[in-house]
């Protein structure tokens, strides 16, 4: 049984324990870098990227943050995959550049801001279909040769992968299928 840490500062974070729960494993909501000490890997939730940075630098997680997701592995999910990106705009701090991918925010408009749809996820050479939902949602724009590309919506990019930190641009803590909290607990 994995201690998975849980980035419990703002946003989607008690979801996201409820679905390590469903896989046996025991969620640690992380609130400061002492917090960090025990986990075995780590969930970067959604929320509001520029509130959640902010608090970090308040709560002086930065370097804690920075050596944990350097050397254990880390599933970032909207937000989280904004913080993880290596550049997205107008945030308060810089982002984590853990992945080497460029991230627009906020990127579906207005009118659909909002919504679930299908993906298409391939994490092992076998497409799968999953629903997924879109929250303000941020769009990859532009990708290093150091990404593998897990899953499509359409054309977007909405899963990837590099070494060992995955991030999603939808919130797979609010659909039942676990799958992705199962590839990034027992795989990634
Ligand atoms: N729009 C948010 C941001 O820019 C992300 C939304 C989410 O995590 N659901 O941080």
């Amino acid at each position: 049984m994995a201690s998975i840490g849980v980035l419990a500062l703002q946003g989607d974070f008690e979801k996201h324990g409820q679905a390590i729960e469903r896989l046996g494993h025991t969620p640690v909501p992380v609130k400061n870098g002492d917090d960090l000490k025990g986990c075995d890997r780590l969930i970067m939730p959604g929320g509001e990227s520029t509130a959640i940075l902010k608090l970090i630098e308040r709560l002086d997680m930065r370097t804690v943050l920075s050596d944990f997701i350097g050397s254990h592995p880390v599933f970032g999910t909207c937000a989280g995959l904004i913080m993880l990106a290596r550049e997205a705009d107008r945030l308060p701090a810089p982002p984590f550049a853990a992945i080497d991918i460029r991230v627009r925010r906020n990127a579906y408009g207005r009118q659909i801001d909002s919504f679930v749809d299908t993906v298409t996820i391939d994490l092992d050479g076998q497409e799968r279909k999953m629903e997924a939902v879109f929250i303000r949602a941020p769009k990859i724009v532009a990708l290093g040769p150091g990404v593998t590309v897990l899953g499509r919506h359409g054309k977007d990019i909405v899963l990837v992968r590099e070494k060992h930190v995955m991030a999603a641009s939808f919130h797979p803590e609010l659909t039942a299928d676990g799958l992705l909290h199962d590839y990034f607990i027992n795989k990634l």
